[in-house]
Parts: structure tokens; C-alpha cells; sequence
């Protein structure tokens, strides 16, 4: 507890991300210039803070006025940078499987399953496209005997939870992605594939049109905030807030104020998008317009189709680093982007001469042993961060969880946030850094043909 924090880091992001870029008309939102009052204060206006904005502003009726500051533009950090995928099923990228036990595997299927309905709610009400929040399933693909071998484990393990699933051949999968790359796949119904950042540019929206108590401020980065009296003055560049409380929804950047010091391990992931595919093209390689890969090692690569007005794209992501500085260089950038090139020449060798029109990196927030960084950090200051990667669900659980914790309210989902260990403490940083990229070469070693 302190009566001042302030940011040592602001976020950076690196590249330009295709999902916004290709979105025709972004609201936007005013910089912070001015010292306001509000009964609560937002940081961060990704999956988490968008959230907890909604949930607050509708259960907490009109009286209750709220200011989400986010440091950059709404839908340009990594909520619209990322894959898209809305998993319902357990999906721990850290292990060499997706599931885990049983027990824990029900709960985490039936929470993401609420996080689900808030996003079909949220797009039904503000009526969005359907291709922002599209219910149609993913496939964990394989590409050899080992691939097929982890989908097989995943099959038993989701016989045991009594979900549904298809298994498909080889010609299956070429029949969907056009491609003969893959050997085989497993077909589960209840993903939903989202395009990232129209979902929250529209989320942030919806919201600001029905509910005027929440007003957002973009490019207003929350500097510091200082306890004065019972409130918290939230400092910004030309303004600040007096507020009774505060919600953290920066994911690793809380630990930038200060909290869960060496607890929070900072890592990056990559993705490119193609420029549009000509109909000739999509014609020679044939397959749907729209699917969702995850590779069935999870340190493969994920791969989307999607179509837009002017053709259809494909989205690749792979590789990973880890970097406690929460900020990594331009060329760095360069490096995945040819890493990114030999993957989609792979699958797709006939389209060796379409052009990535964006790439760009995003950063993700884990903890050593997989636990959300939830709860009060201070008085009326409350932590929804460190999504461990699946932000699409686990943020959107943690938003709403914060919002319901700000307004006193216990439910299943504050529960489920809140019952477990804090993240654990990170070796010392030198040697977390050198184990930690070390472990990501290997396992990406071991899970190159899915690359
Ligand atoms: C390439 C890539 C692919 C991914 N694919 C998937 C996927 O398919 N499915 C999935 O579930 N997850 C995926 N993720 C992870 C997912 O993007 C994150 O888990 C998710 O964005 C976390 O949501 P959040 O709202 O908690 O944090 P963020 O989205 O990081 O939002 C936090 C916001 O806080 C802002 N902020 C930080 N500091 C301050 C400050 N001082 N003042 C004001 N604002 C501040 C940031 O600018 C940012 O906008 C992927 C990530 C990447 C990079």
C-alpha cells in the first residue's frame, strides 16, 4: 500500500495492426485536458477495461459516472492485435496440452461460456456484423503423427467432459482451408472467432452511446495516481480525475505502477495479415472464406481466413519472445515477418507472391503458475490483470468480475478470480530472461513442422 504510484513504463506497440487498419470507421475518442471528477476510473480499454466499463455503467445505473483512460487509441493494443479466437474449452498455451484436470477444466469451460454470452449480447445490442463476433468453431490442426497424436488426447479428454467434437481427414482440412499442409484436425463448435478490433471499437461505442456516464479518453495515458483524502487524483498528461476508485485493466502494464513486482512475465507474440486475395486466387486455392486454425502443439502457428469487402486475407501468427522490458525493437519485427513468410509459403506455395500488407507484435501477460492477477491492490484500487494470453475470455470475465467487485457485489466469477495464489515470483531477472527464451526455442524447435 502507498499513497502514490506512478508509471515507470507506458505501452509501446510494434507494427500496425491489420484488424484495425482494415476497419472503415473507427470513432474516436478526446484527449484528457481538463481536471474531471468521476466515481470510478478505468486504465486501460482493452477486452478487461471495456468490460468493466460496461458492466459498471449499466449495473451501476446513470448515477454512477465513470472515466476510462487508455493510453493509446482504442482498439490499437494488443485487444486488436490479437488472433481472435474466444475459446469456450480449456486452452493453457504454457503446457504441452491444452487441457488440464477435469474438475478445473468444467469450471473454465463454463466462465468462458459467460464471457461468450457478454460478447454475443454485446453484439446482438450494438448490432455489429456478424463477422465480429462469429460462433463458428475452430480446428486444431496437425501436420504429422505427433500433431494427431496431441488432437487424439484432446479428443479423450473432451469425451471425459462431455463436450462435442469432429475429427477431420486430411482431405477435410483441404476441402476447408484450401491447403494441403495439414494431415488431419479436430473440429470443436463453440469457439467464437472475433475480428478483434471491430469488436472493441464497437464495444467502446455501444457502450458510450447508451450510457453517457462513461466517457473515454484516448491518448491520455494515466501517469501517476496519488491518494488525497478519500479519493485518488489520476494524473494524465493535461488533466486528471478525482475518483473513489480505481480499476487497473492494463494487463502487464500494472506491474509498471508498481504492483506484483517480478511476478508478471512480459512476452511478445507475432502476426501478419495479407493484403486482400484476388479472385483468381481464391479460386486456384479454393476452401471457405472464413475458418480459425490453432495448431494442435500450442507453440504453432495459428492461422485465419477472413473475408472482407475486398477479398479474402489470411492472418498468421507464430513465435514468441519474452521481454521484461515490455518493449522491443523495430527490426525485431522484420525478423517474424520472414518467419511469418516461410509458414504461409508452406500452406500455401501457389501464393508465394502475396504480400503481407501488415505485421505488427502485441504483448501478452503471464504468470508463472497460470493465476490471474485479481483483486484489491490498495484501498478502492482494484487489479483485472494478467490474462495469461487468453484475454478474449479471460479478460472479458475479469472487466466484468471488477466492475461487480467496485459495486460490492459477489458472484461466481469474482469466486473464481479470487481463489488461488497469487502469480508466483519470477527467478532473478537475468536468469528468467535466458530460461525463459530458451524454453521458447525449444519447445518451438520441437514443434517446428507445425510452424
Ligand atoms: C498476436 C496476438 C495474438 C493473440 N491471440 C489471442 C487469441 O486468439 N485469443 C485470446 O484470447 N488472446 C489472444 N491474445 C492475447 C490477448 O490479446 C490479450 O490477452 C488481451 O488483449 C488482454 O486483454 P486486456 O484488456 O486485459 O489487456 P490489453 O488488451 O493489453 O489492454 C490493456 C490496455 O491498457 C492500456 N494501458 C497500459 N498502460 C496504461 C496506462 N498507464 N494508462 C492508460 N492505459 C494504459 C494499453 O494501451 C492497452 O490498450 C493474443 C495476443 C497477441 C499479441
Amino acid at each position: 500500500m502507498s499513497d502514490h504510484y506512478s508509471a515507470k513504463r507506458l505501452p509501446v506497440d510494434p507494427g500496425q495492426t491489420g484488424w484495425l487498419n482494415i476497419i472503415e470507421k473507427v470513432p474516436s475518442y478526446p484527449t484528457l485536458e481538463q481536471n474531471i471528477s468521476a466515481d470510478w476510473v478505468i486504465i486501460g480499454g482493452g477486452f478487461t477495461g471495456l468490460s468493466a466499463a460496461k458492466q459498471l455503467a449499466y449495473k451501476g445505473g446513470s448515477g454512477l459516472s465513470i472515466a476510462l483512460l487508455e493510453a493509446s487509441q482504442i482498439g490499437a493494443g494488443p485487444a486488436g492485435r490479437n488472433s481472435g479466437f474466444m475459446i469456450d474449452l480449456p486452452h493453457a498455451l504454457g503446457g504441452d496440452s491444452y487441457v488440464g484436470d477435469l474438475s478445473s477444466d468444467r469450471e473454465q469451460i463454463r466462465l468462458n461460456r459467460i464471457a461468450q454470452r457478454f460478447a454475443t449480447d454485446a453484439a446482438k445490442e450494438y448490432q455489429m456484423p456478424d463477422h465480429c463476433v462469429d460462433k463458428s468453431g475452430k480446428i486444431n490442426a496437425s501436420v504429422d503423427y505427433n500433431g494427431q497424436h496431441h488432437n487424439d488426447i484432446y479428443a479423450k479428454q473432451l469425451d471425459e467432459l462431455g463436450e462435442t467434437y469432429s475429427m477431420l481427414s486430411s482431405d477435410d482440412m483441404q476441402a476447408i482451408t484450401g491447403s494441403q499442409f495439414y494431415s488431419g484436425g479436430l473440429y470443436t463448435p463453440g469457439t467464437i472467432l472475433l475480428q478483434p478490433a471491430e469488436y472493441i471499437t464497437r464495444l467502446a461505442r455501444g457502450v458510450c452511446q447508451r450510457k453517457p456516464q462513461l466517457q473515454i479518453f484516448e491518448h491520455s495515458p494515466a501517469l501517476s495516481f496519488t491518494r488525497v483524502g478519500k479519493h485518488w487524483v489520476i494524473k494524465t498528461q493535461h488533466g486528471s480525475v478525482t475518483a473513489e476508485g480505481i480499476i487497473i485493466a492494463a494487463n502487464g502494464h500494472a506491474e509498471s505502477f508498481g504492483f506484483y513486482q517480478n511476478r508478471l512475465m512480459h512476452v511478445f507474440t507475432y502476426a501478419s495479415m495479407t493484403r486482400p486475395l484476388t479472385a483468381s486466387q481464391q479460386k486456384m486455392i479454393g476452401g471457405d472464406e472464413r475458418w480459425g486454425i490453432t495448431p494442435s502443439d500450442p507453440m504453432g502457428t495459428t492461422i485465419r481466413r477472413i473475408n472482407t469487402p475486398e477479398g479474402n486475407r489470411i492472418v498468421i501468427r507464430n513465435g514468441w519472445s519474452f521481454d521484461p522490458s515490455m518493449q522491443i525493437s523495430p527490426s525485431r519485427i522484420e525478423n517474424y515477418v520472414k518467419s511469418h513468410r516461410l509458414s504461409f509459403n508452406r500452406r500455401y506455395p501457389e501464393l508465394h507472391d502475396v504480400d503481407f500488407e501488415y505485421s505488427w507484435g502485441g504483448r501478452l501477460c503471464l504468470s508463472r503458475n497460470t493465476v490471474p492477477a485479481f483483486g484489491w491492490v490498495d484501498k478502492n484500487v482494484i487489479s483485472a490483470c494478467c490474462q495469461n494470453g487468453l484475454g478474449t475470455a479471460q479478460g472479458t470475465l475479469a472487466g466484468m468480475a471488477a466492475a461487480d467487485l467496485a459495486m460490492d457485489r459477489n458472484t461466481e466469477v469474482i469466486t473464481y478470480l479470487t481463489n488461488h495464489d497469487a502469480p508466483s515470483k519470477l527467478p532473478p531477472r537475468v536468469l528468467s530472461y535466458i530460461g525463459a527464451n530458451a524454453t521458447i526455442k525449444i519447445k518451438e524447435f520441437r514443434a517446428r513442422k507445425e510452424m
